[in-house]
């Protein structure tokens, strides 16, 4: 922000103060049952920002009771009227994205080129579900045998729990928020503790796009086993969507089984970068800086193993290590800043435990590896060589700025390398033959591959992930689809009484 420090202040007060700081139910904002609450920090300061009411069971029964009863009448709403909701929607997140991307910048620490980046992703998932919501085409056939006319149509899912991380805190509701409302479906929207004034700000937008009591419901809470119990058990409830961790995506998937709920799970990742013999070194470590360094390095589709062909290794790192070394650390709102603080403190201590393993197994540290002094929890970007293959940095999702340099002396090690993992979210391939691009993606075991390029994050996309990182896509014609059912009509032959 540009502006003296006291308006920069105004600026805040005023965002907080148009904020709800309540449970969304059957349209109106309220406190919990219990009134019971919980706070939310600003990570590049430590100091509250909001206190918010937290669900508990109680609460969620009611969500669930709202979104149950809309779900009828919600469904039979046309498809134009929801797609209008959504268009209407897509254009208010337009008019107040300066609100968006400073909220997301206070509770999650994001500099503000970044949050404001969000709202344009995030938003697009608002304007493509409103263009999608009108294709909703079925088929009309002919039996083989000649004995039956089929009708096949989709119809919506019905009422989802949705429930989303902290590290996208706008794009990971509008994400699900969006082709559910297109496909007719009502749902209860749980945010992370870490994040939810952006959720209950968005969700005010859909309000005042027009979306009828009950069909979004919004329940912050600081005790999100509560809800899910209670919720996951209600035999009305027919889907949950998840995007967080791969062991809270298991536990949400147990639960889910009982009831044979449909689910979509957006889970962990811990993405490769090849960068091969032939590759544009510029554009690789462009890429990388991308792939790495967008949200702190906080994002599944993170590269968090950067596999670069021996002979490009040196001219790789020493480029790399100049564009990481001259990043500003500092807080989101301030100019200039090009790396925010970690969500929160425990974020933080993780990477100095994952250097400090990695540096004791042999590893170099070439640019950062420290904690930042001062309150916040600021970690430096940070670059190692010759990391081993046990160091946890290797084999666990970093979610911070680190960035791991291993080499490789052929195509079959770069794929092996990169394969070497249960996550199969994003992975980055960067060489000038296109072929050997494609090829290469053949053998990848990832839902989503960047060619020559570090973040292919797009609405019109299916994003989702193979092995341990999910199951499902978010995004696309694909996205719609994870919300709605098929339904045949097998009609009587019309001939067949002539
Ligand atoms: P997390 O799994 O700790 O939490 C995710 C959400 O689940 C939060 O809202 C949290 O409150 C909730 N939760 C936790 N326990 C729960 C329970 N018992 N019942 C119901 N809800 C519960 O993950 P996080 O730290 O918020 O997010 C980071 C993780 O999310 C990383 O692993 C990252 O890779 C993943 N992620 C995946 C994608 C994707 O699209 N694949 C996108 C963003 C983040």
């Amino acid at each position: 922000m540009t502006d003296s420090a006291s308006s920069v202040q105004e600026c805040v007060d005023a965002v907080l103060a148009k904020t709800p700081t309540g449970l969304l139910i059957n349209g109106e904002w309220r406190e919990s049952a219990q009134d019971s609450t919980f706070d939310v920090e600003n990570p590049a300061t430590g100091q509250v920002l909001a206190t918010m009411a937290s669900a508990t069971a109680s609460d969620a029964q009611s969500d669930m009771d709202a979104a149950a009863d809309a779900q009828r009448s919600w469904a039979r709403t046309p498809t134009r009227v929801r797609a209008e909701i959504l268009r209407r929607a897509f254009d208010l997140v337009q008019d107040r994205a300066s609100d968006l991307a400073l909220l997301m910048t206070l509770e999650m620490g994001k500099p503000l080129a970044q949050s404001r980046g969000e709202v344009t992703y995030g938003g697009e998932f608002l304007r493509w579900f409103s263009e999608e919501a009108v294709r909703d085409y079925g088929r009309y056939a002919h039996a083989p045998e000649g004995n039956l006319r089929m009708l096949i149509t989709r119809k919506p899912v019905g009422p989802c729990l949705l429930i989303t991380p902290w590290n996208f805190p706008l794009a990971m509701a509008t994400r699900k928020v969006a082709p559910a409302v297109a496909a007719g479906c009502t749902m209860v929207l749980k945010p992370a503790a870490l994040t939810p004034l952006t959720s209950n700000y968005f969700a005010q937008i859909m309000i005042d796009a027009g979306l009828p009591a009950g069909v979004l419901n919004v329940t912050s809470t600081d005790s999100p086993a509560a809800i899910s119990e209670t919720i996951i058990a209600d035999p009305r409830l027919r889907k949950v969507s998840f995007t967080g961790s791969t062991s809270v995506g298991k536990h949400l998937m147990k639960m889910a089984a009982e009831n044979v709920l449909r689910t979509s799970m957006e889970l962990g990742g811990n993405g490769p970068l090849i960068v091969f013999e032939d590759a544009d070194i510029d554009k690789a470590v462009s890429g990388a800086m991308a792939a790495k360094m967008r949200n702190m390095g906080e994002a599944c589709t993170a590269a968090n193993r950067l596999l670069v062909h021996e002979s490009r290794a040196e001219e790789f790192v020493a480029k790399l290590a100049e564009k990481m070394g001259a990043l500003n650390l500092g807080s989101g709102i301030d100019d200039g800043v090009d790396v925010g603080p970690l969500v929160e403190a425990k974020a933080r201590d993780s990477m100095e435990t994952l250097v400090a393993d990695a540096v004791d197994r042999g590893a170099d540290v070439v640019v950062g590896g420290r904690r930042a002094d001062g309150p916040g929890y600021f970690f430096e970007p940070t670059l190692l060589r010759n990391v081993p293959l046990d160091a946890r940095v290797l084999r666990e999702e970093i979610f911070g700025p680190i960035a791991p340099v291993l080499t490789f002396s052929d195509e079959d090690e770069a794929v092996a390398l990169a394969n070497s993992t249960e996550y199969g979210l994003a992975s980055y391939v960067f060489t000038e033959d296109i072929s050997r691009g494609l090829r290469i993606g053949d053998r990848m075991e990832f839902g989503l591959l960047g060619l020559n390029v570090g973040v292919v994050s797009n609405a019109a996309a299916p994003f989702g992930g193979v092995k341990q990182s999910g199951l499902g896509r978010e995004g696309g014609a694909e996205g719609i689809a994870e919300y709605t059912t098929t339904q045949y009509v097998g009609v009587e032959n019309p001939w067949s009484a002539a």
